[in-house]
């Protein structure tokens, strides 16, 4: 009797520390297999979180269709049921797109922050709208006094979309660096250079694109966190032209231009007042008609030179 009651005690002891070590093992097994398991509401649903999330979600549809306009109280309630659809299905990539963009107007930081919530899960990291979404409503909708941080989040926002959209997104590009723009503009300086409008601020904002590419022709998307631009070289010249056009004097413009010229463009020969570049044998630039330093032609003959022999002359 005794006997056996000890051995019901070791029996008892035994299975408690193997379940606890099932468990534990399991646990870990599971949050492989399951990697959202932790965002999921811990309501009773006995595993039907998806099939929660879907009429939730058809419920929500529902409120939405019913509703003529989104002000404070819709967007806190569009809110509070995006909270719950998205804790019973985090994956659910249109409620994301949907609720965020419904609420935009009316409370953009809640906006931004269900963009960002998409964009950063790890199992929506083949969308690159939600970014692209989330660095729009930060950059255009929030305010500095909501969040100081706004536009450098954007600018990671935009960035993390343009690194998902590849080549094919060249608006994303644009809106990048008009953010980068206004941070610079923001910060008031760029390389020790006070930054005076907002033209100015493009141009450095793609320079400094461009040395993050390696300042080869084509960009250099290997680097971290450089995107391939395409002609992103003719687009910094339009940059310096647009820059310069908007203040022709501007002293700080134009050393910006200077500094960024002498990089970008050092075999290009460019007109010394509206930067076009010209032709071999040209005198007058053909934009503006300013004169410019003529370049490769025969020193006899002033014809162009195409080779070692002057075509015209036969002048070495
Ligand atoms: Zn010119
Ligand atoms: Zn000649």
């Amino acid at each position: 009797m005794k006997k056996s009651l000890v051995t019901h005690i070791a029996v008892m002891v035994v299975a408690v520390v193997l379940g606890s070590y099932l468990a534990s093992y399991l646990t870990a097994q599971q949050s492989e297999i399951s990697v959202n398991r932790d965002k999921l509401s811990k309501a009773p649903l006995g595993g039907f979180n998806k099939f929660a999330s879907d009429v939730q979600w058809m419920l929500f549809i529902n409120y939405a269709g019913g509703i003529d306009c989104v002000e404070k109280p819709e967007a806190e309630e569009i809110y509070n049921r995006l909270n719950t659809i998205l804790s019973n299905d985090p994956d659910m990539e249109i409620a994301y797109n949907i609720g965020g963009m419904m609420i935009s107007n009316s409370d953009p930081v809640k906006s931004a922050e269900i963009f960002m919530r998409g964009a950063n899960n790890a199992n929506l990291k083949s969308s690159w709208q939600l970014p692209f979404s989330a660095g729009f409503v930060l950059d255009r909708y929030v305010t500095d006094q909501d969040d100081p941080q706004r536009l450098k989040k954007a600018e990671e926002m935009f960035r993390l979309a343009a690194s998902r959209a590849g080549d094919n997104a060249p608006y994303i590009t644009s809106a990048l660096l008009k953010t980068r723009a206004k941070r610079i503009a923001q910060k008031g300086k760029w390389s020790n250079i006070p930054v005076v409008n907002d033209e100015h601020a493009l141009l450095c904002a793609m320079f400094d694109e461009w040395r993050k590419g390696g300042g080869s022709e084509d960009g250099n998307p290997q680097a971290s966190d450089s995107m391939n631009i395409p002609d992103l070289k003719a687009r910094l010249l339009k940059a310096a032209q647009d820059a310069k056009a908007s203040d022709p004097t501007n002293k700080n413009i134009l050393e910006t231009i200077n500094k960024v010229m002498k990089v970008v463009s050092e075999d290009q020969h460019l007109c010394g007042n509206c930067l076009t570049p010209y032709a071999a044998g040209d005198k007058f630039c053909s934009q503006c008609g300013t004169s410019v330093v003529v370049y490769a032609v025969c020193p006899k003959c002033a014809a162009v030179m195409k080779g070692k022999f002057c075509s015209h002359c036969g002048n070495k």
